[in-house]
């Protein structure tokens, strides 16, 4: 296994319970059969594809089957418009497997998505050849799926073997790579909300599973210019990062680790099947603009001093439930949709005495907090700067947003999930609305 220069990513896999082997390489495309031989046995391949990702390597991959005597068929979808992650096509893959077979999953985001969310459902492991440096979730267990226009992530179990050529991966098309550079930023404001629950006291810090993502994090974003120019040591390096995140994941039982406000405002354009030129935009897209947005709250709340701020108006001017009900059903159309918010946000939601006794906290906190989020985040000019040297979006606009939608949407991101992010925080103190109006404009009627 050609793993990073310190061996991190091997220890990772060896520690891993699910992910048996993953190999990186120029021509590891060429161990497919021999891979899938010592992970599967004598399990029938399905092979799972789009018509791009076969185009790409789907006949180095039949011929490797075929090589170590590995039956094997397809299932190709088409390439356009692009697969949907939806609940229901994984249920129609998971249909289509027969008899012994598994998937052998051929693309990216989705398509891995897809199969590992069918391969669960029928119990049964499934081999991931990775066919762009496009996301981090190669690795992980969970399959982000939207169920009934709701994005969630269904607990999974990741692939027994991932295999990433370099060949293939570096010959994506370039703005793949892109996405994955966004997916991977979005792990600084990811990691600067963790840290806010972990200085709140509502979700420590795992010793094991942020090292993984945050140690070598500045590193992998370091080349954005090699990453967009595709090459091969700065696409292995992404390709490295995204897959060890994946691994922090599993390692950690949720995407914590790995997702923050970032995530959740990019869901919501998921959730919303935002499309630019007829194309779904990708996952790493909305995550790269929404990375920034999230990186302008932090720029904007280290300039504040919490350590003065005013407990008792905080919790006296706080939003009544019902107001609270009315900003999800206004945020959420689909009563559905609304219902499911509304239970991810009750979970979160405090009695006067624990905001209180939280506030107190924070203001306790504040300066050594202050202090570890200045060390964490990068500004988000800077990172916008480095987005675009990558070849991924940075602002709303790049991926079809306004400026209005952009303060829409990152006012109600909060309500999507129950995890504590820099959002809760700065709705707990009181302080949204006018951080929202510092960094994205005031609201438009
Ligand atoms: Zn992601």
């Amino acid at each position: 296994m050609a793993a990073g220069g310190d061996g991190l990513l091997a220890r990772a896999v060896a520690r891993s319970e699910s992910v048996a082997a993953l190999e990186i390489g120029r021509g590891a495309l060429a161990e497919t059969g021999r891979i899938w031989r010592a992970a599967l046995g004598d399990r029938p391949a399905l092979i799972l594809a789009d018509d791009n990702t076969w185009g790409a390597a789907g006949a180095g991959v039949e011929a490797a089957l075929e090589t170590s005597g590995v039956a094997h068929r397809r299932l190709i979808l088409p390439g356009r418009p692009r697969v949907k992650p939806v609940r229901e096509l994984g249920e129609e893959i998971a249909a289509r497997i027969e008899g012994e077979e598994t998937l052998l999953a051929l693309g990216s985001g989705v398509l891995n998505d897809l199969a590992k969310y069918a391969a669960f459902v029928r119990d049964r492991r499934y081999l991931c050849v990775a066919t762009a440096a496009s996301m981090d979730g190669y690795t992980s267990g969970g399959s982000p799926l939207s169920d009934k226009g709701f994005k969630i992530t269904i607990p999974c179990r990741p692939p027994v073997a991932v295999i990433g050529d370099l060949d293939v991966i570096a010959a994506a098309p370039p703005e793949m790579a892109g996405w994955g550079y966004g997916d991977l930023a979005g792990k600084v404001p990811a990691g600067a909300d963790w840290i806010v629950a972990d200085a709140l006291g509502i979700e420590p810090v795992d010793d094991t599973a942020w090292p993984m993502v945050q140690d070598r994090l500045r590193g992998w974003l370091a080349a954005p210019e090699a990453i967009a120019g595709g090459q091969f040591e700065a696409i292995a390096g992404l390709f490295e990062g995204l897959a060890l995140v994946g691994l922090a994941m599993e390692a950690h039982g949720s995407s914590r680790p790995a997702s923050g406000a970032d995530h959740q405002i990019a869901h919501l354009w998921e959730m919303e099947n935002l499309t630019l030129a007829g194309e779904r935009v990708s996952h790493g897209a909305c995550v790269a603009v929404g990375c920034v947005a999230a990186l302008r709250l932090y720029d904007w709340l280290i300039a504040q001093d919490l350590g003065a701020l005013d407990v008792g108006a905080a919790v006296a001017a706080r939003a009544p439930a019902e107001a609270v009900q009315a900003e999800i059903a206004r945020a959420f159309p689909d009563p559905g949709v609304a219902a499911r918010a509304a239970e991810e946000t009750a979970a979160k939601a405090l009695e006067p005495r624990t905001l209180c006794a939280r506030l107190d906290r924070l203001r306790q906190v504040w300066p050594e907090l202050r202090a570890r989020l200045g060390a964490q985040v990068i500004p988000a000019d800077e990172m916008a700067a480095m987005l675009r040297r990558a070849g991924a979006p940075a602002a709303p606009e790049e991926i079809g947003i306004t400026q209005a939608k952009l303060r829409e949407t990152v006012a109600a991101a909060r309500f999507l999930r129950r995890r504590y992010t820099v959002l809760d925080l700065l709705d707990e103190a009181g302080l949204l609305s006018a951080a929202l109006d510092a960094c994205f404009g005031e609201e438009t009627a």
